[in-house]
């Protein structure tokens, strides 16, 4: 259910309503648009029973909201959602035409490693720097991150280079210490139906970046966007990392058609991953274009000083030579879509 309210309703008048709201047991999300504010109504179970929530003062209609999520889709929110994240160099913007571009090492293996790509991606001019402290890998005996030290790591990274910092949490432990560390926290594709994650995640002071499961619909990875921003975290980012189908030419198949799909029932901004898109080097600077062709938001690129001895991901990883490159190519490509690359 959605409270409309007036254009010209006042802010008690927009309280008064998400009190009796909460009144009735239920959950109340003002979200303020460019014409009017909109209450979202969530934790009902069936129908709700307004009783005289539309005669309040200030309401203009309470409409039912047709779709399975809600404080993601655009019936409650027509404009797109700008993200702002606070960077030590300014805020970087994402969303409604400002392209975000993040990169940097699949993992953090050590500080000169992390300083080295921190460089790459700082001077091919993107503003957001991703490595991950804590890595959900397929085998056990695998690389799993340097964990808290990871962090600190990062930490000197943002200090040095004035990046953002996006890392990912893998549960309940690494996601306290990640929401300390971090500017954005990702929550990976394996763990995008990890409900109680993502209930902690909505309760993080910080964006969340999701990645879409490796075989999620539609549905299901709006649905878990909506579970983030059911506990009150509306900074939520979308990632496109590629589905598993039947090709053996790539680790997994990367689903571009989701973006104008996202976009249409959603107002979050969405990002496209070719680096686990795809899986092979050669394919992430081609899919790079394409993706900021089809209207992504911005791009998660896996970008390490040198590939061949990285520690995970490295047939994916592009040199920073090869990362210079895109940025320039993305940059032409977003300028015929008069976007910006933030
Ligand atoms: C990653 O971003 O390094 C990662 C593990 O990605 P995904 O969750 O998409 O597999
Ligand atoms: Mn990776």
């Amino acid at each position: 259910m959605l409270v409309v309210m007036q254009a010209n309703a006042s802010e008690q008048e927009v309280r008064a309503v998400c009190e009796r709201i909460e009144s009735l047991g239920l959950r109340a999300h003002p979200i303020p648009g460019s014409m009017r504010t909109a209450i979202g109504i969530t934790g009902n179970k069936g129908a709700v029973d307004l009783g005289s929530l539309d005669s309040m003062p200030g309401v203009v209609e309470c409409i039912p909201v047709s779709k399975p999520y809600k404080l993601v889709g655009r019936e409650v929110k027509p404009e797109d959602t700008v993200l702002v994240v606070p960077t030590p160099s300014g805020d970087v913007r994402i969303g409604g035409g400002a392209l975000a571009i993040v990169a940097g090492p699949c993992a953090v293996e050590n500080h000169d490693q992390a300083f080295a790509a921190a460089e790459a991606v700082r001077a091919a001019g993107a503003r957001l720097f991703r490595g991950g402290a804590y890595k959900p890998r397929t085998s056990p005996y695998s690389f799993q991150g340097l964990g808290l030290e990871g962090l600190k790591i990062l930490a000197d990274v943002r200090k040095s280079f004035g990046l953002g910092i996006v890392t990912e949490a893998v549960d309940h432990e690494s996601l306290d210490l990640v929401e300390e560390y971090a500017d954005v926290i990702q929550i990976g594709a394996r763990n995008m139906q990890n409900f109680s994650l993502l209930k902690r995640a909505g309760r993080a002071r910080k964006p969340v970046l999701l990645k879409r499961g490796m075989s999620a619909t539609l549905d299901e990875f709006l649905m878990a966007a909506e579970y983030v921003m059911s506990e009150g975290n509306y900074n939520v980012l979308l990632c496109e990392r590629g589905v598993r189908t039947f090709s053996d030419h790539t680790r997994n198949t990367l689903d571009l058609s989701v973006v104008p799909a996202v976009q249409r029932a959603s107002h979050l901004p969405i990002l496209v991953d070719p680096s686990h898109g795809t899986g092979r080097r050669q394919k992430v600077r081609p899919l790079s274009r394409a993706a900021v062709a089809v209207g992504a938001d911005g791009l998660l690129i896996e970008v390490h000083p040198n590939p061949d001895r990285a520690l995970s991901d490295g047939l994916q990883s592009i040199p920073p030579e090869e990362f210079q490159l895109l940025m320039s190519e993305v940059r032409q490509i977003a300028s015929v879509l008069s976007r910006e690359v933030n």
